[in-house]
């Protein structure tokens, strides 16, 4: 066993990891049923599939117990040259974010690729798929369109779309009762849930211990 690989060995899982693992899991059936039975009782399909990934360039948030078995996923599977790979993406995510907090209005905001010559999308998105599937957040678990994918759109691009996304709401509905469990969780450790969202690469950061200068 390499030095590396006895490293991973020693992160231990955490008893919040675990619950966050089994809740995704629960609420990935939910939502499966879900989609099963909206397939079943009214036709309807989603349109999503791997590497559609234009919602992967939305404002994605989440909170500190998904964004800790976000990190405990990161430090145990992901290589040196992609944690290096992840840093460099979110070194970017934060420079095109501080640029645009500061532009007023943005240079272009005609386009997707507006400051820095950057197209922001998600520091975890690799080849046009997420490289942390396993422990993406609840927001990207539960969230699926009937709609044409060329309805969605990243959060920066503000060209006029001639059909808004069809959200399946139901499924929100679905796994709702599943994500208050996670609410109670983070409430139970004393947190305010509310006030302990953050954009995902923010929490990312923190998990990480990456720090980056807010004018970079
Ligand atoms: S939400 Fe839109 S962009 Fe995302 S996978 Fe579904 S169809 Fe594709
Ligand atoms: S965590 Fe994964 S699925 Fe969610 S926005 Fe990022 S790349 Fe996309």
């Amino acid at each position: 066993m390499s030095s590396r690989q006895k490293y991973k060995a020693l992160i231990p899982v955490t008893p919040q990891e675990q619950l966050i693992q089994e809740l995704y899991g629960r609420i990935d059936a939910a939502a499966d049923r879900e989609l099963g039975r909206l397939r079943r009782e009214a036709g309807v399909v989603s349109s999503c599939k791997r590497g559609c990934c234009s919602c992967c360039g939305q404002h994605i948030q989440t909170n500190p117990a998904e964004a800790h078995a976000l990190g405990q996923y990161i430090k145990r599977t992901f290589s040196v040259q992609q944690i290096g790979g992840l840093q460099r993406r979110t070194r970017q995510w934060f420079a095109w974010d501080s640029g645009r907090r500061k532009e007023d209005p943005p240079a272009d905001r005609s386009s997707g690729l507006e400051l820095f010559g950057y197209e922001p999308c998600c520091p975890l998105l690799v080849d046009r798929a997420c490289s942390a599937y396993p422990v993406r957040p609840v927001i990207c678990r539960t969230h699926y369109v009937s709609s044409d994918p060329a309805a969605c759109r990243p959060s920066h691009d503000h060209r006029p779309v001639e059909h808004a996304p069809v959200a399946l709401t139901s499924i929100l509905d679905a796994t709702q009762p599943l994500s208050q469990l996670l609410r109670a969780e983070i409430e139970g450790a004393g947190l305010d849930f509310c006030r302990s969202i953050m954009l995902l690469p923010h929490w990312l950061a923190v998990e990480m211990g990456w720090e980056f200068a807010e004018d970079e």
